[in-house]
Formats: C-alpha cells, sequence, structure tokens
C-alpha cells in the first residue's frame, strides 16, 4: 500500500519550469506597459509643467498643448490594451491552464488510480514535446502538441525564439542575441551572467577582422567600455588586436579570431535562456528517465555476459543514457537478521545498537525478555542496553 501512494512533492520536482515559463513572460508583458507608462506619462507632465509656467500663453497654444496631451494619454491607453489583448491575456491563459493541470496531482490518492494514468500520460506528452524542440524537431513537436491538444502546456513559442536567435548567430549575426540580452537586461544582471558581453566583443572582432579599426575603437567606446570593472584585461587584450590582422595573429589573437567562438556564444546564449526560465540544461524526459534508471542499474548492466533481457539498463540505448546515473544502493534487495536468520521489512524492522549493528526486532524482543529488558550485541557483548533504547532503521 505505502509504495503505491502518490507522492506529490516528488511529482512537482520537475515542474518549476512548466509553472517559470509562463510567469517570466507575463513579468515581460509587465515591464514593458509599466516602461510605456512611465514615458508617456513623463511626457504628459513635462507638457503640463510647461504649460503651468506660462500662464499668459494665447489660447490657442493652450489648447494645443492640452490635445498633445490628449492624443498621448489616448495612445498609451491604445499600445496598453493591445498588449494586454496579444499578451497578456494569452499568457494568463497558458498560466491558468498549466497550474490546473498540476493542482490535478494534488487531488489523486495512489499511484494506480486511473486519473493518474491520465495525467502521467499528459506529462509524457509533455516531456516528449520538450524533448524534440531541444533536439530541432519542431514539426514533429508541433504536432503532437496539436493532436494532444496540449499547446498551451508545451513552450513552443520560447523554442521557436530560441532557434530564432541561434540561427542569427549561426549566419554570424548577433543582433538578435544583443535584442534578447536587452529586453532581459535586469534578469541577467542579477544571474551575473556576461553573455552581452560576449556577444559585443565578437562584434568587436569581427570589425578588427575585416581591418575597420576606426569602427573598432568607436564600437569599443560605446560598448565594450562599460564593463570594464569586471572585463578589464580582456578589453586591454582586444584593443591590441587591431594591431594584428587575422593573417599574422598567433596564441590568444589566434584564439580571438577563431570562428569556434561563435558556436560558443550559441551554448551561453542557451545556458543563459534556459537559465532565465528555470529549463534543465537536459530534456525533462532524460532527468526523468535518470530516476527510473538509476533504481534498477546494476554494475551487471555493463558486464559482457551478465546483461538480462528483462532489465531496460542492459538495454544498449537505455543503457547509454543511464551511464550518468548513479548506481542503485539495492544490489541486496533483502536484510537478513543475523541472529534469527529471518528477513528484516516492515513488519520485522531492523533495529540498531549504539554501535551501529542491526538486527530484527522479533529477535531483539524475545532476547529482551529473556533478560529484564537488556539486549546484548551478540558480536560485541561488551555492548549491552536497553532494548527501549535501540534506534529504529529505515531502509531505504
Ligand atoms: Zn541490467
Amino acid at each position: 500500500m505505502t509504495f503505491s501512494k502518490l507522492n506529490s512533492d516528488g511529482v512537482m520536482l520537475f515542474e518549476q519550469p512548466f509553472a517559470r515559463v509562463p510567469y517570466e513572460n507575463y513579468r515581460k508583458v509587465f515591464r514593458t506597459s509599466q516602461k510605456n507608462i512611465e514615458k508617456e506619462m513623463g511626457a504628459v507632465q513635462t507638457a503640463a509643467n510647461e504649460l503651468a509656467k506660462r500662464p499668459d500663453a494665447d489660447a490657442d497654444a493652450t489648447l494645443k498643448a492640452i490635445d498633445g496631451m490628449i492624443a498621448r494619454v489616448d495612445g498609451l491607453k491604445r499600445k496598453l490594451s493591445d498588449m494586454q489583448e496579444t499578451s497578456g491575456s494569452p499568457t494568463l491563459g497558458v498560466m491558468r491552464e498549466r497550474f490546473q493541470h498540476l493542482a490535478a496531482v494534488e487531488n489523486v490518492e495512489s499511484l494506480t488510480a486511473p486519473e493518474f494514468t491520465r495525467w502521467a500520460d499528459v506529462r509524457l506528452d509533455r516531456w516528449l514535446v520538450d524533448w524534440c524542440l531541444r533536439n530541432g524537431k519542431e514539426k514533429t513537436a508541433r504536432m503532437i502538441a496539436t493532436q494532444k491538444g496540449i499547446e498551451k502546456l508545451v513552450d513552443i513559442d520560447l523554442f521557436s525564439d530560441i532557434r530564432r536567435i541561434e540561427d542569427g548567430l549561426t549566419r554570424r549575426s548577433c543582433t538578435e542575441a544583443l535584442t534578447w540580452c536587452s529586453e532581459n537586461k535586469q534578469a541577467l544582471r542579477k544571474l551575473k551572467n556576461t553573455l552581452e558581453f560576449d556577444l559585443r566583443l565578437q562584434e568587436y572582432i569581427e570589425l578588427a577582422r575585416v581591418g575597420k579599426a576606426q569602427e573598432a575603437m568607436a564600437y569599443s567606446k560605446k560598448h565594450l567600455l562599460s564593463w570594464q570593472e569586471t572585463h578589464h584585461d580582456q578589453i586591454i587584450q582586444v584593443a591590441t588586436l587591431l594591431a594584428v590582422p587575422p593573417a599574422r595573429a598567433f596564441g590568444p589573437y589566434k584564439r580571438l579570431y577563431d570562428l569556434g567562438r561563435w558556436n560558443t556564444l550559441i551554448q551561453s546564449f542557451r545556458l543563459a535562456i534556459y537559465h532565465l526560465s528555470t529549463l534543465p540544461t537536459e530534456p525533462l524526459l532524460h532527468l526523468a528517465m535518470y530516476a527510473g534508471l538509476a533504481s534498477l542499474k546494476l554494475p551487471a548492466c555493463y558486464g559482457h555476459e551478465t546483461r538480462n533481457v528483462d532489465c531496460p539498463v542492459c538495454q544498449p540505448d537505455l543503457g547509454t543514457l543511464a551511464r550518468e546515473a548513479p548506481f542503485s544502493h539495492h544490489v541486496n534487495s533483502t536484510i537478513v537478521c543475523r541472529i534469527s536468520g529471518k528477513i528484516m521489512g516492515a513488519d520485522n524492522m531492523p533495529l540498531a545498537f549504539r554501535n551501529g549493528q542491526v538486527y530484527s526486532r522479533e529477535a531483539l524482543e524475545e532476547m529482551a525478555a529473556r533478560n529484564d529488558g537488556y539486549v546484548v550485541d551478540p558480536r560485541d557483548p561488551g555492548e549491552r542496553q536497553k532494548f527501549s533504547e535501540l534506534r529504529k532503521v529505515f531502509i531505504s
């Protein structure tokens, strides 16, 4: 019975990004709205102050200024309601649906309940979509999402964004990635992430590569110098890069000109966006499978003649996946009492002496009954204590 009880906390361990991704999206909508309000209302305030300073202005000019203010506020109102309609409400809808999906688990009593099976099926579909999206199979991901009706439960948009920005980097353009950085400036700063600097540095290197020294210097002044506090040495080093054209580059300069840096940028970007959304760097499907595989994995799974056809870890594909997972500690599936030779378990609990030696409750109870409530460790006769002071041992 205890095995089939659903551990909903354990289930939730996997679900943080599921709740977090739409939340981050909504936060972005909120922040953009706030910026717009500050900008427009600031302008209205300034115009009002100007007007107040000129009480003797003629009526036409005053009217014009007031009309201008009204137009601004109207524009702001339109912009905000557009934003709420195109991004705000849909994102709230996604959040609502996801929380409902998670809340459904709370009411499930046992792992064998049919509603849990249905819930787990949806979860598996979500994880399959996640796997497809991370492996560039967007079409398949969309197909599964539509067929199963789980569009709001998967992050297709997020991964489309990732792909669009990575495509840019593959074409050796930092534009898309830099826009993303500025949209997420505060969050990246909080994480002490320096992707923006790396991108700026790359744009500078590209200017140096084609010999545009003047432009490179201006670029450095505008975009690199502000990072001086944390990236001083790198900024100094790339300053001399202008004197070393690619054809004559050596050592550190050669490394700066290395086109492989673009791949590193792609990796850094992916890590940054995963980090921001609290998405794990590995597919959720793999993480869930590690947990299952770890409970089955034995050293024998990797032996030549010890493989078992019924064991998932013994199969080559899953075995490869399980390589990272720890070995199960359940090599011996039963613990036998040294005194009685009986198996210890939930109804014949193991009990431990102060010295850590463990025997079954039944055997020790018998011993205590014969010795006025005292028990002695057969392996260490000096170890004598009250039965009631023995510690319970839980097998995990
Ligand atoms: Zn095996």
